[in-house]
Order: C-alpha cells, then structure tokens, then sequence
C-alpha cells in the first residue's frame, strides 16, 4: 500500500515537535525550534502556559463534554463575557475557523430570509481571501488551488478584487446579502485591508440592510495589538467569525453577531455536537484572562513595532531577498523576492519557524508572549539565515 495512515493532504516538512516550552518547540530528536509561526497564529500564549494549562486540566478533571441539550452555565459565562468585550450581543461556540465561518454565512442569509427577502442570499467576498476547507469556505474564495476538483461548489457568492470598495459596490445587486471579507488577508500575504475600504463597507452595509461579516480567524483575540482588529478601523461588524487563537490550540471558534444579525437564529437553526463544551470554554476563558487586558495589548503593539522596526531596519543589507514589511502588531508578513516557501523551509532548517503565505510572502505570526530576547534571537538568526542562503544564490 501506497498511502501513508495520515490521509497526505499536507507536504509535512521534516519538524517533528514532541514538546513545546514558551516559544520553543522540541523536535523528536531533541531539536530545538524558535515558533514564531504559534501553529500558524493559534498557540498566543506560546506552549505550556500555566493558566492554561491548569484551566484545561482542572476541567478536564471536572467536566469535559456535555450536550447542547443541556443548559451551559460554562458557555453562557464565557458568552457573556466575549458580549461584553466586543460589539457583539450573542455567541455562537464551534469548533474550528471554518465552521465559524458557516455559522456566519448561514446567519447572514438567514437575516434576509428571516425579514421575508429570501432572494438576498448572495455574499460579495474578495480576491485571494481564505475561509476554510468546507465546501461553504472554498465557495467563498476564488483561489483554484483550493477549489479544483470540488466541484459542484455552492452558489451564493461573488467574489470582486481585495480592498477595492468599488468594484464592490458595482457587484451589489438585488440578491446581495452582505459581505464577507477578513480585514487584513492572512494565507493571502498579510495584506491589511485600507480603512477607505472597511469604512465603505460599512457604509454600504448600513444604506443598503446589508450584513457586514468579518472573518478574523487569522488576525483576531489579540493577534494585531487589539482584541479584534477591525478596532483599528473604528468599525464593527455585524457578524464575525473567530477561531485560531481563540482556544490557545484548543480547538475552537465562535460566530460573534450583534442581535439585529441574529434575528433569524432560533431554536433548531443551527447547531454543533461539540461546539462550547465545558473543556472548551475554559481553554477561551483562560485566553481572555491573559489577553482581554488593555496593557496585554498594549505589549502586543509594543514588541510588534520592535519587530517589525528590526526587520525594516535588516532589509537594506538583503534587499535581494527581501522587498518590505506589512501587518499590524504581531501579524506580520515580510514580502520576498525570492521564493517565500524555499526560504521559509531553509529557515526551518536552521531552527526558526515561519510560514508562508500568498504573494511570495513570509508570514510571522510569533506567541503574543514574546520578550525583547526573543525578538532579538529572531532577527539575529534571520540575519544570520540570509547571509548564508546569499551565499549558494550568488554562486549560481
Ligand atoms: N479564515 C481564515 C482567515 C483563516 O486564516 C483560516 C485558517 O487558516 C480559516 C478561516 C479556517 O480555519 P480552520 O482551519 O480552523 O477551519
């Protein structure tokens, strides 16, 4: 037989991690890795964190899982807590980012049906974005390499240039349902939308009765130096979809929406066998004790300008291989001019772990718990990483 146990859907690399201590992880064989790729923006408070880790274990020894059928006084304490730090009025728990963004695809045309135009079922969404793997999220996107194959997709999306507020507008129509949109693209190449563009979405939501959903899988719970990041906009959605992070590795995610968004969630609308157990709203509760707090946050923004000023500062010296940097707080993307993914695995081999995204882009997505130390380790290895992959690009 051919096939390997694990379905080989990912081109695993050679990191085998066994053991993770802050930002470091422990490969098989006692390799040591700087993570500032947290599992691809999900371990924030780095691997072993204590509050987490006794959350986790303290309910896992009281409590793992009990039904949706029964009242929640774990999910309704967590609930009303993420309600009173955001925009939103209600919760939905799930377990993972796609599924976050089903929930908020299914309430937004919900909203219509539930005000008697089932019509406006249509979603505009935006070039290179990334939802998720189900067949609702590859929908959603116009990226081949996620779709091909899957066919017949679902209808009910139009997908228009990224960050360009008028093409979305001249994609309105009569079925328009709303929009869908991460506020800065995260596997597309850490591209932050401009304000301009969410202003205008939220300015031709609220004249047309249009829902507003925001897909902050990637850059929400703390990521980019605010709770959410479309705070940095000075906008709020009517509908968003969290997950990554939001567990610190647990599995987890929620659909946020103010009560107008939710009107036509009921009784029976939706649901998820797992979706807010008890294990998994104490892994979200020990988040937001570390992070929901203003001079968390404030540290976030703070270590993330240090980052970035080093890595803007390192780019004169290798400006054959790096071209600039852009993010927000600790969601950062270096732009290459060389193959993103060749370098990210040449870095990997020398003990720093990165990712790479869309747009010839290396994604650095470190624990939000990162020091000084830990940000000069990074830059210097880095530095040292370019130096010697010059080395074989100039003899060629
Ligand atoms: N949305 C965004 C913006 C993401 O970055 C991702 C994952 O990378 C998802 C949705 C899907 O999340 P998950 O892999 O947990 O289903």
């Amino acid at each position: 037989m051919a096939i390997t146990p694990l379905m080989p859907v990912y081109p695993r690399s050679p990191v085998r991690p066994v053991r993770g201590e802050g930002v470091y992880l422990y490969g098989e064989n006692g390799e040591k890795y700087l993570d500032f790729a947290s599992g691809i923006a999900v371990n924030l408070l780095g691997h072993g964190h204590p509050v987490l880790t006794k959350a986790i274990q303290d309910q896992a020894a009281t409590l793992i899982h009990v039904s949706n059928l029964y009242g929640s006084p774990q999910g309704e304490a967590y609930a009303k807590r993420l309600t009173e730090l955001t925009f939103a009025d209600t919760v939905f728990f799930t377990n993972s980012g796609a599924e976050a963004v089903e929930g908020a695809i299914k309430t937004a045309r919900r909203y219509h049906h539930h005000h008697g135009r089932p019509e406006k079922n249509v979603l505009i969404t935006f070039s290179n974005a990334f939802h998720g793997r189900t067949l609702g999220t590859i929908s959603a996107t116009d990226q081949a390499k996620l779709r091909d194959g899957f066919a017949p997709l679902l209808p009910g999306f139009t997908v228009v240039p990224f960050d360009d507020l008028e093409a979305a507008r001249a994609a309105m129509t009569e079925h328009t349902a709303g929009f869908l949109v991460e506020p800065i693209q995260g596997e597309g190449g850490i591209r932050p939308a401009s304000q301009e563009f969410m202003s205008g979405l939220r300015q031709l939501a609220d004249e047309n009765d249009l829902m507003l959903v925001l897909d902050e899988v990637q850059c929400g719970v703390a990521r980019t130096g605010k709770l959410y990041a479309h705070e940095h906009y000075g906008i709020e959605p009517d509908i968003l979809a969290s997950a990554k992070g939001i567990g610190g590795g647990f599995p987890m995610g929620a659909v946020l929406a103010t009560e107008k968004a939710a009107a036509g969630m009921a009784i029976g609308t939706h649901g998820s066998t797992y979706g807010g157990n008890p294990l998994a709203c104490a892994a979200g509760q020990a988040v937001l004790d570390v992070v929901a707090d203003d001079e968390f946050l404030e540290r976030v923004s703070r270590m993330g300008e240090r980052l970035r000023g080093a890595l803007e500062q390192m780019i004169p010296n290798h400006d054959h291989l790096f071209d600039s940097v852009r993010g927000i707080g600790l969601m950062l993307g270096v732009r290459m001019e060389t193959d993103s993914r060749a370098f990210v695995t040449y870095l990997r081999d020398h003990g720093l772990l990165t990712v790479a995204a869309g747009d010839n882009v290396m994604r650095i997505l470190p624990p939000l718990v990162i020091d000084e130390t830990h940000v000069a380790e990074f830059v210097e290895k880095l530095s040292a990483a370019a130096r010697s992959y010059e080395l074989p690009q100039q003899a060629a």
